[in-house]
C-alpha cells in the first residue's frame, strides 16, 4: 500500500476505544473521526482533533488508521430529500407519520421550473412555493439561494419566513446521503477550520481556489450547480481510493452551499501553463522525462487499480511546489468495464477505437498518455497543430501519427510511436512505459550529467 501522508489536517479514524484517557490524551469510541492538529508534539503519538465533540488531545499513532474509500454508487445523493416530480396530496403522503420539521422538496407540477418545499408543523404540511428567477431561488422575495442545497442548508439553521426550522429530511426512497456516508468515512471536513485566499484557476463547472485547512495548503474547487455537484461526487468517490505520490490527493469535501473539493494544493499549477511559461530555456529534457516519468507512475498505479482515466493530458496534470507532476482530473474515471457513455471527448487526446466504438480501457489512456508526451516534449504546444478536429480524426485513423517536436530525444519519440499503435493490445502498459523511461532518462542523465530534480532550471547551479 502507497504511504499514507500524516499532515495536519488529515482525517483519520480511532481504531478501538479509549474511554479513560490520563491528562492531555484524549477520550473516543472505536470508528470516531478524528483531524490530525499536530504530529510533531511527541515521537509516536499525535495531536487530534474530535470531528464530532471538538475536543483536542494526544493519540498514539498506532491507535489511528486511514479513512476507508467510498464505494461507488449512484444511490448516493446530495439532495436526498429531492423526490422530483411528485403532486402535493403524494408530498403530503410521505411526510406521513407527521413530525414537526419533517420536509422535502419536489418539482412543481404547475408552474415547471418552479419547486416546492413541504414542511409537516403542528400535525399539517405546508407548501412553499420555490421560485426560480435571474438563476437564484427564492420563497419570500428577500432571501435568494444560489441553489436547493443552499436553500435547504440556510432554513435547517434559521426558521426565516417558514413556520419551522427544517429539522429531518424525508429521504427519497433507495436514495443514500451523501453527506452521512461521506461524515462516517472521515471524507467529510469542516467549513470552520478552511480559509479561502486568492482564485488560482476556472475549471469548466467552478473556480478553484488556494487555501488553508488545519495548517495545510490546499486548493478547493467549488461547485455551485447542484446538478453538476451531484456529477462531482462521482470523481471524488473515485478520488477516496486513490494514494499515490503522483496522484493529487483529496483531502476531503465541505457541503456548504454546494460541493467544495478540498485537495493537496499544487503551487506550480497545470503542465501546458507550467511548460508554456518556461520554456527550453528553463526547463530541460531531464526535467521533462522527469515529468513523463510522474505521469507515468501515476497512471501504473491506475492501470494496477483497473481505474481508465478517460481525460489524460497535460492541462489535467498538476505541477506540486517540488516539480513532482501529479495527474487530476478524475471526473471522468471508470471501472475499466468497457460500457459505452455519452460524454464530450477530448478528441485530439482520445484513441481511435474510444471515438469510434466507446472503447475505453487501460490501453486508451496509453494512446492519451503518448499525446500527452508529445505535448510535455514539445513545452507544451497544441497537439496536431493547425488541424481541425475532424480533420485529426479522419487522418488518425487512416494511419496518420504527429511528427516528433523539435530536439526531441528519439527514444522519447519511439515511446510515443508505440502509444499510438492502431490495435490496443499492441501498445504498452504503463508498466512497461515506465521500464523504458527510466531507461531514457539513465541515459539522458549519463549524457547531462544532470541528478537532482530542483536542478532544471538554468544557472541553479545543480
Ligand atoms: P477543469 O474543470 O477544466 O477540469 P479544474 O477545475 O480541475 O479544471 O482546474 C482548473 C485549473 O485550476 C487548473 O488548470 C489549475 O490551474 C487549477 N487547479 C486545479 N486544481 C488545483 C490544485 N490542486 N492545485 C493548484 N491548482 C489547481
Amino acid at each position: 500500500m502507497a504511504e499514507m501522508s500524516w499532515a495536519a489536517g488529515t482525517q483519520c479514524v480511532a481504531k478501538g476505544d479509549h474511554r479513560k484517557p490520563k491528562s492531555g490524551e484524549l477520550a473516543y469510541h472505536k470508528g470516531d473521526i478524528l483531524t490530525i492538529v499536530d504530529t510533531s508534539t511527541k515521537k509516536g503519538c499525535y495531536v487530534v482533533k474530535h470531528n464530532s465533540t471538538g475536543e483536542e488531545g494526544l493519540i498514539n499513532s498506532a491507535n489511528v488508521r486511514e479513512r476507508e474509500a467510498l464505494r461507488v454508487d449512484p444511490n448516493l445523493s446530495l439532495m436526498p430529500w429531492f423526490h422530483g416530480k411528485i403532486s402535493g396530496p403524494d408530498a403530503v403522503c410521505k411526510l406521513q407519520p407527521a413530525e414537526d420539521g419533517l420536509f422535502l422538496v419536489r418539482e412543481s407540477i404547475r408552474h415547471p421550473g418552479d419547486y416546492v418545499l413541504c414542511v409537516s408543523v403542528s400535525g399539517k404540511v405546508v407548501h412553499y412555493r420555490v421560485i426560480y428567477k435571474d438563476n437564484k431561488l427564492t420563497i419570500d422575495n428577500t432571501q435568494y439561494f444560489y441553489n436547493l442545497i443552499d436553500m435547504i442548508e440556510f432554513f435547517s439553521k434559521n426558521k426565516g419566513s417558514i413556520a419551522t426550522t427544517l429539522l429531518k429530511p424525508k429521504q427519497k426512497q433507495g436514495t443514500k446521503s451523501a453527506e452521512v456516508e461521506l461524515s462516517k468515512t472521515g471524507w467529510l471536513l469542516d467549513i470552520s477550520n478552511l480559509t479561502l485566499g486568492e482564485n488560482i484557476g476556472e475549471g469548466e463547472f467552478g473556480a478553484v481556489y488556494e487555501g488553508e485547512y488545519m495548517g495545510q495548503r490546499v486548493a478547493v474547487k467549488t461547485i455551485k450547480c447542484d446538478v453538476t455537484a451531484q456529477a462531482f461526487l462521482q470523481e471524488t468517490t473515485v478520488m477516496t481510493k486513490l494514494q499515490h505520490k503522483n496522484l493529487v490527493r483529496l483531502l476531503g469535501v465541505i457541503l456548504h452551499k454546494g460541493l467544495h473539493i478540498v485537495t493537496e494544493l499544487m503551487t506550480k499549477g497545470n503542465l501546458v501553463n507550467f511548460l508554456r511559461t518556461r520554456g527550453r530555456s528553463v526547463v530541460n529534457s531531464v526535467q521533462l522525462l522527469r515529468f513523463a516519468l510522474d505521469v507515468c507512475e501515476g497512471m501504473g498505479y491506475l492501470e494496477s487499480k483497473k481505474l481508465v482515466h478517460r481525460d489524460l493530458a497535460a492541462r489535467n496534470v498538476l505541477v506540486a511546489d517540488d516539480s513532482v507532476a501529479k495527474v487530476s482530473d478524475f471526473g471522468l474515471t471508470k471501472l475499466d468495464l468497457k460500457e459505452p457513455d455519452n460524454v464530450k471527448l477530448p478528441i485530439k487526446w482520445t484513441a481511435p477505437e474510444a471515438l469510434k466504438k466507446e472503447k475505453f480501457s487501460t490501453k486508451s489512456d496509453v494512446w492519451s498518455y503518448g499525446v500527452l508526451l508529445w505535448e510535455i516534449f514539445s513545452y507544451g504546444r497544441q497537439p496536431y497543430p493547425k488541424m481541425s478536429l475532424k480533420e485529426v480524426k479522419e487522418r488518425v485513423e487512416g494511419g496518420y501519427r504527429m511528427e516528433a517536436p523539435e530536439d526531441c530525444p528519439p527514444g522519447v519519440y519511439s515511446l510515443m510511436r508505440i502509444c499510438w499503435k492502431q490495435e490496443p493490445r499492441r501498445r504498452p502498459t504503463f508498466h512497461k512505459l515506465r521500464e523504458k523511461l527510466e531507461q531514457e532518462t539513465g541515459d539522458l542523465s549519463l549524457d547531462t550529467g544532470s541528478e537532482c530534480r530542483e536542478g532544471i532550471w538554468s544557472g541553479s547551479g545543480c
